[in-house]
């Protein structure tokens, strides 16, 4: 197989990939294994061999008898991975022997261990230690910093372990740490058993760990229940073309997604997205125009907003302050209220553009809250069932644009709207408000959905909540299939024959 990315340089993006030949939207790019997985800073104890969380008691590992490790039967057989490493669990015993290491040592510092498991991998694997050390860390702007002294506990630590005995750096501890935070992607710990929800994990993957930002990314990742990292191709990308990551969240207004890259990346993006004020057409961060009362004022220079429609300027001090204060409208709401909701959107819709990333958020809220009351509902009605069908088309065009290609929360928008549209037709054709024709339309297009949710989940592991959607997706596909098939048999005992909406619309055409 040839590769499928080369490493580039530059003085603007340090390492970065390419693409090695033209790649297809959905073709795997790359696979990762962990350099080093571990808890957040700020986590409660978890189990040093599977990371599932130690609520209320704990062994110690036989071996070192410093580890914390699960209790009872020990880790659940089926993590078979073990992240107590032979060499870790001896490093331990020897420090126990000669500088007596307690466990409660390991108790009280388990927000540090991922950091431990980093510098452990100098001596255990120094050609993937050198490829972390040369991995961006910004460290000349850490440097004072509150991150900088909150840090200082784990530098206490892994010098209490003698591991920088022989360290000329006296940085080297800051400089894991800032590896680790600039580096490090989000991973779904084990999933605690009966109650199924898991620890959030952060993973350092040193060749994932190249790619460079953009809010517009052109891949597609995926971290399996093994921890390995897939990264696909969410759109075709060209040979010689720069492969990126979104590191932020493609549905947050630019001035968000810039203070997230600032504060936890250490760089401002000035990527297509960011430079242009109207965010791709979709006027994610615009307001009404409060004059013209049809344009969008969108914020062109530091603290000046213009209408697009009239071209009247407008203060911050104006505009800025209603946007922040539908913001903080939403931050008191009940979020999981269907009328506090609908109030929301319709009191906030006076005075942001549609597209408003405050109005998509409550919009995803309320769809959830409506996905959940249908589920729970043996009849929902006709109106909650068209509410919901609404709200995922008016998703549906924002998240094209800001997520062209395969994405996670499109494919799962695609599937809802599905579902819902198969459940309000069904209720039509049983209520008789709709013919067996109007049924099939309905089911056709819902169809049509489904396809494109299920072409985008493929690609997700099947020990995943998407790779699980998947298969109820695939499943509910075939009984698509089945229903179809049904109505076709109705619509043949009535001696008439189904005409798709499509060759309708031909045959009316022809006609006139
Ligand atoms: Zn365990
Ligand atoms: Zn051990
Ligand atoms: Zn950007
Ligand atoms: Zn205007």
């Amino acid at each position: 197989m040839t590769a499928r990315y080369d490493i580039q340089k530059s003085e603007e993006l340090g390492r970065y990939l390419i693409a090695a030949r033209d790649l297809k939207a959905g073709e795997s790019i790359l696979t990762d294994e962990p350099y080093a997985l571990g808890p957040n800073s700020d986590t409660s104890l978890v189990c040093f061999n599977c990371y599932l969380p130690l609520i209320s008691k704990f062994l110690v590992c036989k071996n070192c008898a410093v580890a914390p490790v699960c209790p009872g039967d020990g880790c659940p057989d089926t993590l078979t991975k073990k992240w107590h490493s032979n060499s870790e669990c001896d490093f331990f015993r020897n420090l126990k022997l000669t500088k007596g290491l307690h466990p409660m040592t390991m108790v009280q510092n388990v927000g540090s261990l991922l950091v431990l498991r980093a510098m452990l991998k100098r001596e255990t694997d120094p050609a993937a230690w050198e490829e972390f050390m040369s991995l961006e860390t910004h460290l000349d702007k850490r440097k004072n910093s509150s991150v900088w002294a909150y840090n200082e506990s784990t530098v206490k630590f892994i010098k209490s372990l003698g591991l920088l005995d022989n360290v000329t750096d006296e940085d080297l501890v800051q400089k894991v740490c800032a590896a680790i935070d600039v580096n490090s992607f989000e991973v779904r710990g084990p999933p605690i058993p009966a109650i199924g929800c898991s620890e959030v994990l952060r993973g350092v993957y040193l060749k994932a760990a190249l790619l460079a930002h953009d809010c517009v990314g052109n891949t597609h990742m995926s971290i399996n229940d093994n921890n390995v990292l897939v990264c696909h191709a969410s759109t075709d990308i060209k040979k010689g073309d720069t492969i990126y990551y979104n590191y932020t969240d493609p549905l947050k207004g630019t001035a968000l997604r810039q203070q997230h890259l600032l504060v936890g990346k250490y760089f401002q993006c000035t990527c297509t997205r960011c430079t242009d004020s109207t965010e791709l057409g979709t006027y994610m961060s615009s307001a009404m125009c409060p004059d013209c009362k049809t344009g969008y004022v969108t914020r062109t220079t530091e603290g000046q907003w213009t209408c697009q429609g009239c071209k009247k300027q407008f203060e911050q001090s104006n505009i800025g302050h209603k946007v922040q204060c539908c913001s903080d409208k939403l931050d008191v709401i009940n979020k999981k209220d269907e009328k506090e909701l609908e109030e929301y959107i319709r009191n906030v819709s006076k005075v942001l553009a549609p597209n408003h990333y405050l109005l998509l958020d409550a919009t995803q809220r309320l769809a959830g809250v409506l996905r959940d009351a249908i589920n729970r509902e043996p009849h929902p009605t006709k109106k909650i069932l068209r509410r919901k069908i609404q709200l995922c088309q008016e998703l549906l065009p924002v998240l094209d644009k800001l997520c062209p290609g395969i994405s996670r929360t499109k494919a799962i928008t695609l599937y809802e709207l599905h579902a819902t549209m198969v459940q309000l037709a069904k209720k039509l054709f049983d209520s008789r408000e709709i013919t067996g024709t109007g049924y099939m339309d309905e089911l056709l297009n819902a169809e049509k959905y489904l396809k494109q949710s299920l072409e985008m989940l493929f690609i997700e592991p099947g020990n995943s909540p998407e790779g699980e959607l998947c298969a109820k997706a695939l499943e509910e596909y075939r009984a698509l299939k089945a229903t179809m098939n049904a109505v076709l048999d109705g619509i043949h005992a009535e001696g008439k024959t189904y005409v798709s909406a499509a060759e309708r619309e031909d045959n009316k055409k022809e006609v006139e």
